[in-house]
Order: structure tokens, then C-alpha cells, then sequence
């Protein structure tokens, strides 16, 4: 004897999602200033806090710590750094902008560029013992595929210092 309830099958329902979804929006006056160097000059820049002197990270309209509007005394960054620490994920993650592989094959490293800021981008070393010895690194910037601010670096290349 069975039941009513076991008989029953779960009601199922076929969601179609229309696919690229194609976003358009502002990165706004700070970002777009960053993606707009990156994109036409593959440099870096970001801004200055007039009272603490400090520079902002990503650039931005108002210093955290001092509270005040950071307006418009932008800097040119050098695209190179230090590692300070990387991780090596054996198993991929996706770009959630993008749709982009994120990890593996690149290690993805924090990175104290020159200027004292931090970033987290990748490594194109990929061997795990050459890894370990891995200090100064260079942006590498993308040829093709631009106009996605640091994404317009593929990656961060060892340099002898
Ligand atoms: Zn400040």
C-alpha cells in the first residue's frame, strides 16, 4: 500500500536565462579617472588626501581617516611591487563581473606596490618552489581585452632587483 504522498512527484519548473547579460554603469569620477589611465595609458593612479597626505586606495572622493573630500591631486603609481604574501588555489573561481577564470593557473598574490598602497592581483610565476623566492614584481598589462581597470593587467612578473 503506498500513499498518496510518496506517489507524488516533485513539481518542476524551467527557468530560461537569456545569456551574455550585458551590464553598462558609471565606475563614477574617482574609479573611471583609475580605469581610464589603466585603459589608454597602463598606468596607475589614484589620489591624494589634502590634510593627512596619504594616498587613497582605490581613489576615492573622501579620506577614511581624516573625513575629509579628497579631491583632485592625483598621482601616477609605479606598477611595481613587492609580494607580501600569495596563495596558490589548485581549484578555479570566476570573476563574478566578468565571468572571467580567476585562480589556477595564477597565484594570487598581495602586493605592496612602491607607493605604498596594496593590491591583489596575480603571479605569473606558477611553480610552487620559485614561488617561495618571489619578491619584486612588474604589472604586466593586457594587449587586448581592456577597459577593466587593474583587471587590464594580466598579471605581475618577477623582476630582478
Ligand atoms: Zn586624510
Amino acid at each position: 500500500m503506498t500513499t498518496e504522498k510518496a506517489e507524488k512527484k516533485p513539481e518542476l519548473i524551467k527557468v530560461e536565462i537569456a545569456r551574455p547579460r550585458v551590464y553598462k554603469w558609471s565606475s563614477g569620477r574617482y574609479l573611471g579617472k583609475l580605469y581610464k589611465e589603466a585603459l589608454e595609458n597602463k598606468r596607475l593612479v589614484t589620489n591624494r588626501c589634502p590634510k593627512c597626505k596619504e594616498l587613497l586606495w582605490p581613489p576615492g572622493a573622501v579620506c577614511g581617516r581624516c573625513n575629509v573630500e579628497a579631491g583632485e591631486d592625483w598621482v601616477v603609481m609605479s606598477d611595481k611591487g613587492t609580494v607580501i604574501q600569495y596563495t596558490y588555489l589548485v581549484f578555479p573561481l570566476w570573476d563574478p563581473h566578468y565571468g572571467d577564470r580567476l585562480a589556477n593557473p595564477y597565484p594570487t598574490a598581495t602586493i605592496k606596490l612602491d607607493d605604498g598602497v596594496y593590491m591583489v592581483h596575480f603571479l605569473q610565476e606558477k611553480d610552487p618552489e620559485k614561488l617561495k623566492n618571489v619578491k619584486r614584481v612588474q604589472a604586466v598589462w593586457k594587449e587586448e581585452g581592456r577597459g577593466r581597470g587593474l583587471g587590464d593587467i594580466l598579471y605581475f612578473r618577477t623582476i630582478d632587483e
